[in-house]
């Protein structure tokens, strides 16, 4: 082997940087660094076997007078397990066999034997990056002898270099491959995605939002948010500025699809700090099932309480004939049965009739039938429509009404429901043995009308949420209903310009108020 010259090396460590910079490519990059040492050290064979984190070969070069030569994972395991470059990777050590035919660590094969090539000398370093041990590179050179301690160092020095390569080519390939699963998340998302800039421009569209909308992206990228669907500009607020609080904004919206249609969505939107910049990503839910359930659901309330209301009225009046009918020998046995049934019916109708309120409350109707209300009177009604309930569960009604009441007008029948629906409530919550009491107070313009009780309370976050149709808090054993009451209780007493509200503290018990306007 001619002398290894230090300006040579040199070279050749500096060539072989250049190589490793040319690409991230490894199956590029590999076999380029082999035919550089091959050459420069006159070897004959060399090969490169990269390893993974548990040291198992999983790529490779190998370069055999001149040419790359195939290999398979089986041939790398067995080199690794028997030969010399098993015995680097198990020592972390360079090796230079001047004669391999005197070292039980050469693997012999059948070009060792005398009558072919013969004893031959050989090279085997480490390449460790970091600590890690990531390949190990051996050269080989027909002849016994030549491969010596100066040729060791060069190939450790190609070594080290070739490590930073596969280390920065393994970096690369997993920051790919994240990219690609984020990449993936973003495309195959099941709901649309918009990314656009703090303008509204659309920068990206998912391809669920592409297939929704039906814009091509070019199309979509010349489009602007603001213009597929009505932001609701209370919760972003104008320009957009509480979208830079960094929360995520939430409201109902229709977008405008491509075929002119517009699809019922649920967008929430957030600033994304990408980079240097900020972009807005929409995410718009497809709410039209959603929707429809509502619409159903709706007729079906509508249909069921206007079906409802005429037999039960028959009902009724069939029950005030029967009481006056019977002789009255029969009533004192009758009587109780007939007020349990009396009872059951005026519940019932109260039920539905509210059912109705907030159908026709909510369709924008306002009160016709408005007279002076009695609101002692109607206290005293709703205290008795209560009673049975009151004494089954062992509690105490406290009535604290006001003797002189201003002039207070509205609908008689469902402001009495009013109060009957906050006292049910109170009775319905509060454990047995609880007490509930009935306020009334005229105040500077308002008349007040409080029900107070000592019972569970309302947690803080659901004080305003409860007074939405079927809004319930969840709890433990809590008695069953369809959160209907309280939303009809604020349809109505709104429909009459007044207020209602709850203070309430957990585990001390709640005060329903409700207010009316005092007309002077
Ligand atoms: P429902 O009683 O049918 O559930 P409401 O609209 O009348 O419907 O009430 C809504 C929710 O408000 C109830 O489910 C209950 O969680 C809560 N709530 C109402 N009144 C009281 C009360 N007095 N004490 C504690 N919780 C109450």
């Amino acid at each position: 082997m001619p002398p290894v010259r230090s300006n040579a090396s040199l070279e050749l460590l500096y060539n072989i940087s250049r190589e490793l910079a040319t690409s991230i490519n490894l199956h590029e990059v590999l076999p380029r660094v082999l035919f550089l040492c091959v050459e420069n050290v006159g070897a004959e064979r060399a090969s490169l076997i990269v390893l993974d984190e548990k040291q198992n070969p999983v790529d490779a070069a190998i370069v055999y007078k001149n040419q790359l030569i195939a290999h398979t994972t089986r041939q790398l395991q067995s080199t690794l397990d028997q030969g010399l470059a098993g015995w680097v990777r198990r020592n972390r050590k360079g090796v230079c066999l001047t004669d391999t035919s005197q070292d039980e660590r050469w693997l012999r094969r059948p070009d060792d034997s005398d009558q072919r090539t013969g004893a031959k000398s050989a090279i085997c370093v480490p390449i460790v990056v970091h600590d890690q041990l990531v390949g190990v590179l051996t050269a080989v050179h027909p002849k016994p002898g030549v491969l010596d301690q100066n040729a060791l160092d060069l190939l450790q020095s190609i070594a080290d270099q070739a490590g930073f390569a596969i280390y920065n080519a393994r970096l690369y390939e997993a920051l790919q491959s994240a990219h690609r699963r984020y990449r993936e998340l973003f495309e195959e998302n099941i709901n649309p995605i918009l990314i656009t800039n703090k303008k509204g421009r659309v920068l990206e569209a998912n391809n669920r939002a592409l297939e929704q909308f039906g814009y091509p992206l070019k199309e979509l990228a010349r489009m602007n948010i603001y213009e597929l669907h009505e932001a609701d500009l209370e919760q972003t607020g104008k320009d957009s500025s509480l979208l830079e609080t960094g929360k995520t904004v939430f409201y109902e919206s229709a977008f405008h699809t491509q075929d002119g249609q517009t699809l019922p969505v649920q967008v929430f939107v957030r600033a994304v700090p990408v980079d240097s910049e900020v972009v807005y990503q929409w995410v718009l839910e497809d709410i039209r099932e959603r929707k429809e359930l509502d619409a159903l659901r709706e007729n079906l309330i509508a249909m069921i309480y206007h079906d409802l209301r005429s037999p039960l009225s028959n009902i009724i009046s069939s029950l005030d004939m029967l009481h006056s009918f019977l002789p009255p020998d029969c009533m004192e046995n009758l009587q109780p049965i007939l007020s349990i049934t009396n009872r059951s019916t005026e519940r019932m109708q109260r039920l539905i009739n509210s059912l109705l309120d907030i159908y026709r409350l909510e369709a924008g109707q306002s009160i016709t039938d408005k007279r002076p209300l009695e609101i002692s009177r109607l206290c005293y009604e709703a205290a008795d429509a209560i009673q049975p309930v009151i004494e089954h569960k062992h509690q105490t009604l406290n009535l604290n009404l006001q003797s002189e009441y201003p002039r207070v007008y509205g609908d008689e029948d469902m402001i009495r429901r009013v109060i009957i629906n906050l006292l049910e409530n109170a009775a319905k919550y509060t454990p047995s043995g609880g007490e509930i009491s009935l306020i009334t107070q005229a105040s500077a313009g308002w008349m007040q009308i409080t029900v107070q009780d000592n019972g569970p309370g309302i947690p803080p976050a659901m004080q305003e949420e409860i007074f939405k149709k079927f809004s319930r808090v969840q709890s433990k054993n809590m008695p069953k209903g369809l959160g209907l009451g309280l939303a009809f209780c604020q349809l109505a007493v709104k429909a009459h310009n007044g207020q209602i509200w709850v203070e309430s503290e957990l585990n001390q018990g709640s005060s329903f108020i409700f207010t009316l306007p005092v007309v002077e």
